[in-house]
């Protein structure tokens, strides 16, 4: 989407297909909603360490990571937590049209923003698997490795997620890991990557 009429798509000189064959394998975003502190971020590192030791092509895009940097000039309202996503989609499809595995894993809390990201893909001819890591909130709040929950609860963060900000959780997932073990979230991950359907590994 563009909103300047002057600006015109580029062809390049080799197609997607070459450009997978290149690097042997496929391009796909697996992408990983939950809570805060739920897990998305440990799985979602565990997956990439099994495909990178794999030999396969994968990158994690954290969402506390791109909001150091292209997603830095956001905050929390819904308003920018909506361009975050949507930001990190456009991101996470340019990864997959690369021919990477992207791992995001953002709370991305709002159903529609969700939907938008895997539209994105789909719309591109680009695998989305989406992960909902349910852990229940009970359990995320006694983790609280970042202190956000207490804060939040306290009234010193405004807006968190699961406390004074809304979790609108997917309906029908890809995946859904529910207080798993992080080798069998990860299991069931790779899965759903590499399974019936899926192919996005080696050719
Ligand atoms: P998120 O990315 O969803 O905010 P994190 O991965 O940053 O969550 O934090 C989850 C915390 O829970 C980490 O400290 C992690 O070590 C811990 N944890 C304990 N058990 C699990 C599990 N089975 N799966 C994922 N994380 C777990």
């Amino acid at each position: 989407m563009t909103t300047s009429a002057n600006v015109t798509w580029q062809e390049g000189v080799v197609e997607r297909r070459q450009r997978w064959d290149s690097i042997g394998q496929r391009g796909a975003t697996v992408w990983f909603t939950g809570l805060p502190a739920s897990g998305k971020s440990t799985i979602a590192a565990a997956v990439e360490g099994e495909l990178v030791r794999a030999g396969r092509v994968a990158y994690r895009l954290d969402g506390d990571n791109l909001r150091h940097g292209v997603c830095g000039d956001l905050g929390f309202t819904a308003a920018d937590r909506d361009r975050n996503v949507r930001r990190t989609a456009e991101v996470a499809r340019l990864f997959a049209d690369a021919g990477l595995v992207a791992l995001v894993s953002v709370v991305s809390p709002y159903a529609e923003a969700r939907a938008f990201a895997r539209d994105v893909h789909e719309r591109d001819g680009l695998r989305f698997i989406e992960v909902y890591v349910n852990t229940p909130i009970e359990i995320c709040v006694q983790r609280d490795p970042k202190g956000l929950y207490a804060r939040a609860k306290a009234g010193e963060l405004r807006g968190f997620t699961g406390v004074d900000d809304p979790y609108e959780p997917p309906r029908s997932p890809d995946v859904e890991l529910c207080c798993l073990e992080v080798d069998v979230a990860v299991e069931r991950v790779l899965d759903a990557l590499d399974g019936p359907g899926g192919g996005a590994g080696d050719e």
